[in-house]
């Protein structure tokens, strides 16, 4: 989705009441000038709205929703969204997305299934998810933060910088039945998965199989990678704790996986994929907790 910075000018113009609200309450149009004025001085391009952004986030309607941000990195929010059953938790579940800047379908599909979000299908379930965990990124189309750093090299080591700083405070002494991360692959030629789960009851299969019908499966293995499946990958233990997914692995979660959409393929063929792959995360986990094991 590339919405250019600076539509807030049209948006103004139809909505300036709740505009003025949002600028007053969250600032969007500020983060902007930062980041645009910012960026020009170090040869970036703003060419996403992270204000729009924020402002279909606050448009949601969900049960049981906490809505606020982590902090601020250069004057830009991070989100967090808490949210479903309360009384009768059955599953708790962590997703995140926008890790990347320049993955956009991550960002994309979380929204859709926000805003899709079925109550009576997850009524065991309880989430929390970062939806743009590197908004300057999202903005700028890069794949680092700011300061050039990949953030998926960067989370068990000594100072972190403050995006993972902030996504580790989140999650903080929470466990989760699963953690899903999405992500996009600029050289792929179709969907694929990795997952890493200490029981190797693997869920991978059935997501390619379901995705398949939404999207183009690449069935290339990578030399580096060590597959399960078809397309299925493990998060692989080499990779060390640096990485977002294998340090949920290690400290907050027995079952992580990563999707991977090729962003060459248009951005609704994308989205479906990821939220393809959640939906049969999901469905696995409703059918493992009916019958009382996993
Ligand atoms: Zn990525």
């Amino acid at each position: 989705m590339s919405n250019p910075a600076g539509s807030n000018l049209a948006i103004a113009g139809r909505f300036p009441i709740s505009v003025k609200w949002i600028q007053f309450r969250f600032a969007p149009v500020s983060v902007e000038y930062k980041l645009q004025h910012g960026s020009l001085q170090k040869g970036f391009i703003a060419v996403r709205d992270y204000g729009n952004f924020v402002r279909r986030l606050h448009g949601l309607s969900l049960p049981n929703l906490e809505l606020d941000t982590l902090g601020e990195v250069n004057g830009c929010p991070i989100y967090r969204l808490v949210f479903g059953s309360v009384s009768h938790v059955k599953c708790k579940v962590l997703i995140t997305a926008g890790l990347h800047g320049d993955e956009p379908a991550g960002p994309e599909a979380v929204l859709q299934f926000l805003h899709e979000y079925d109550a009576a299908r997850y009524d065991n379930f309880r989430f929390l998810i970062l939806p743009c965990i590197n908004p300057f990124g999202y903005v700028h189309d890069t794949r680092e933060n700011e300061t050039g750093i990949d953030l998926n090299r960067v989370f068990e080591v000594d100072n972190p910088p403050e995006e993972a700083r902030l996504v580790k405070s989140a999650v903080a002494g929470e466990r989760f039945d699963f953690a899903i991360d999405f992500h996009e692959d600029w050289e792929a030629e179709g969907f694929y998965f990795y997952e890493g789960r200490k029981s190797e009851n693997w869920v991978g299969p059935e997501v390619i199989k379901n995705v398949e019908s939404v999207c183009p499966i690449d069935w290339d293995n990578d030399e580096n990678d060590l597959p399960i499946a078809d397309a299925v990958f493990r998060v692989d233990p080499a990779w060390g704790q640096e990485g977002f997914t294998p340090y949920l692995l290690a400290f907050h979660s027995d079952h992580v996986m990563i999707c991977e959409t090729p962003t060459r393929l248009p951005m609704r063929q994308r989205t479906a994929a990821h939220l393809k792959a959640l939906e049969t995360v999901t469905m696995h986990y409703n059918r493992a907790t009916e019958q009382g094991a996993r």
